[in-house]
Parts: C-alpha cells; sequence; structure tokens
C-alpha cells in the first residue's frame, strides 16, 4: 500500500490483455483510453505503465484551502456551506485560457507534479468534520483522481461529510459508475456547442460530457453546469444559444452558470468578456427554456439572485462567491409555495 503523500499510488479502471512482453494495457478512465506502453504516461500526463500495472500521480492534493460552496460555483446545493477544497495534478483538457494551468497542465509541461500535501484523507476529512464543512475536489480535473476520491469517500461517509467535484465531466461510463455512488454533487464544465469547437479549445471530444452530465443526474447526483464564455469556443450567440439549449434538453432546471472570460495562460492577448455578451446570453439560457442561469462576476448581484420561476421573488441573494439570504422554507419559496429544484 502506497501512502498519501507519496507520489505514484496503483490506479484503478484499466485492462490488460495478452502475455508476457505482448501484454497490452489500456486505462479505461477517459474516454482517450489511452493504450501505454512499458513506462509510458496517458495524454493526462498523471498516469502511467509500469510493468502491468496501471499507476496515478493524483492520491492526494496539490492544494488545500477554504472556500464557500457558492464559489465552487454550486447555487442549488446547500447554499452557504463551507467546502475544504482539494486539488490533485493534472487534467485530461488542455484548454489554452485555464487560469489553473500551473497545476493542472502536467502534460504539457506547464506544470510539474511537485509535492502532494502530506495529510491523509482521513486527516482532511477530520478537517473538514470539525468545521461543519463538505470537501470539494476543484481548480483541476478531479476524474483524474478516483482512488483519492474513493479514499476519502470512505473516511467522509462514516463522517457524514459531502465529496463535490467540479469537473470537466471527460470520463468513461466505468469511471461515472465507480465514482457516482459516493459524490454528493457536480459541476461540469460544458465548454463548447459542437464537437469542432471542444476538439479545437479542449483537445477531447464533447460527446462524453454531455453524456456524463446525464449520467450522473440518473444516478441521484446533484450537477450544475458551467460555461466559460470562451473567445472562438463559446461567446457567439449562436454557441451559447446552442449549449443552453443542449442543457435544457437534459432538464431545464439543471442551474446553468456563466463564467466572464478572463485573459489568461495562452490567451493573453484576448479581451475580457463584455457584461453585455455575459447579459445576452443570460436571455438566450432563458429563452432554451432553462429555469435559472446565473453570471457570477459582470453582471451585479442580479447576476446571482435566485428568482422564484413561480412569482419571480428573489428568494436566494448572494454576494461574490458567497450567501446573503435565504428566502425558502423546506425548498420552496416563502411567498408562493413553488418548490425550487436543489438540495436546501
Ligand atoms: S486518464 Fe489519462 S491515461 Fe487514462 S485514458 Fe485518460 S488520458 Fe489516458
Amino acid at each position: 500500500m502506497v501512502e498519501s503523500g507519496t507520489r505514484w499510488h496503483p490506479a484503478v479502471l484499466y485492462q490488460t490483455t495478452g502475455q508476457g512482453t505482448a501484454t497490452t494495457l489500456r486505462c479505461d478512465l477517459c474516454p482517450f483510453r489511452c493504450v501505454l506502453r512499458e513506462g509510458q504516461t496517458g495524454v493526462c500526463g498523471v498516469r502511467r505503465r509500469v510493468g502491468n500495472r496501471l499507476e496515478t500521480a493524483t492520491f492526494g492534493t496539490s492544494v488545500r484551502h477554504w472556500t464557500a460552496v457558492e464559489r465552487k460555483p454550486f447555487y442549488h446545493y446547500r447554499p452557504g456551506l463551507k467546502v475544504l477544497t482539494l486539488a490533485a495534478p493534472g487534467c485530461t483538457f488542455r484548454c489554452d485560457y485555464c487560469v489553473n494551468f500551473r497545476v493542472s497542465q502536467v502534460a504539457s509541461g506547464d506544470a510539474d507534479l511537485g509535492e502532494l500535501d502530506p495529510a491523509t484523507p482521513r486527516e482532511l476529512v477530520a478537517q473538514a468534520a470539525e468545521a461543519g464543512a463538505a470537501i470539494g475536489l476543484s481548480y483541476t480535473e478531479p476524474g483524474l483522481a478516483p482512488e483519492f476520491t474513493l479514499a476519502l469517500a470512505e473516511a467522509a461517509g462514516r463522517a457524514g461529510i459531502d465529496l463535490l467535484w467540479k469537473s470537466n465531466g471527460f470520463l468513461t461510463p466505468a469511471a461515472l459508475d465507480l465514482v457516482a455512488p459516493v459524490l454528493a454533487a457536480v459541476n461540469v464544465d460544458v465548454k463548447a456547442a459542437d464537437e469542432e469547437a471542444h476538439r479545437r479549445l479542449t483537445g477531447a471530444s464533447l460527446a462524453p460530457v454531455l453524456d456524463a452530465v446525464e449520467a450522473l443526474r440518473a444516478r441521484g447526483v446533484w450537477v450544475e453546469v458551467t460555461t466559460p464564455l470562451i473567445p472562438g469556443a463559446s461567446d457567439q450567440p449562436s454557441q451559447y444559444t446552442e449549449i443552453a439549449r443542449s442543457i435544457a434538453r437534459i432538464d431545464p432546471a439543471i442551474p446553468w452558470h456563466l463564467m466572464r472570460f478572463t485573459p489568461s495562460f495562452r490567451m493573453q492577448n484576448e479581451d475580457p468578456g463584455a457584461p453585455a455578451e455575459l447579459a445576452a446570453a443570460r436571455e438566450a439560457g432563458h429563452a432554451a427554456g432553462l429555469r435559472y442561469v446565473y453570471v457570477e462576476r459582470a453582471l451585479g448581484p442580479e447576476g446571482r439572485a435566485t428568482g422564484c420561476p413561480g412569482c419571480g421573488t428573489t428568494v436566494v441573494r448572494r454576494g461574490i462567491w458567497e450567501l446573503e439570504s435565504l428566502d425558502l422554507v423546506d425548498g420552496r419559496c416563502a411567498a408562493c409555495g413553488t418548490r425550487l429544484e436543489g438540495r436546501w
């Protein structure tokens, strides 16, 4: 048993076929399904073949700090909840705008594996329990850390601690089957409207991401979706309108978060997203039938507020990434009694 804090850890979700030097090893964690030679690392840069075994560099965290659940963002999941936020290194996507590239972009060499926090899953869960907090995996791709997630879940289950993910959703059905039972809520990034734009931005297919949104919901996980308005991928009216329609086809009650583009990483020379663009995207979301569309920044408190779909009363007010007021009674509007979807 390799302990937390050491670099490489036995991985799950792979298959070997053949024998001896002809043995083939395939990782089944994400839809790239890398077939690896001896010593080779996958597209993600954090899983490697050693002999006929797969190992991962994601058993542990490079980050440990406190945030509000609103900052993940989750707006319909236990408002005001504190979250002990962790991040194992690595990502399956290679987005040019990534603000977390120094921990996520291991494969390209823009991030290195660095040292992991020596805290064990049990110690991390104890810290969260003492604060009455949930544990969230964010900033990098938590889908690359099913082993760490399951270890946290084992300790968290006994302590009654929720596990949350902010994920790109690029996982195989087998991976979703493995982790969904231990996840309370997942915010999935849907970054583009079509396969071509998604592949250009992320290097990966869009279809598995939308499939993951459906699959997680079908397994009872609370799901919200985030779309950053990225130049050329999701900032055109036809693009964000199609993304909104895709989400609405799955369920119009899925909260949709629109994120303002900030120049960073390889997109330093692009302009920041304009408030008018975010306002137009929000309108497109409502026109597509989505009941809850949010803009964290750029449109002020009104962009972060929840209106009752029944009577229009503002029932939840939020500051930048924190709860200000909640006027729901057992998940229903205090004014008209309409039930709002969420885990309140
Ligand atoms: S998780 Fe990594 S090694 Fe596994 S299939 Fe995906 S990119 Fe390849």
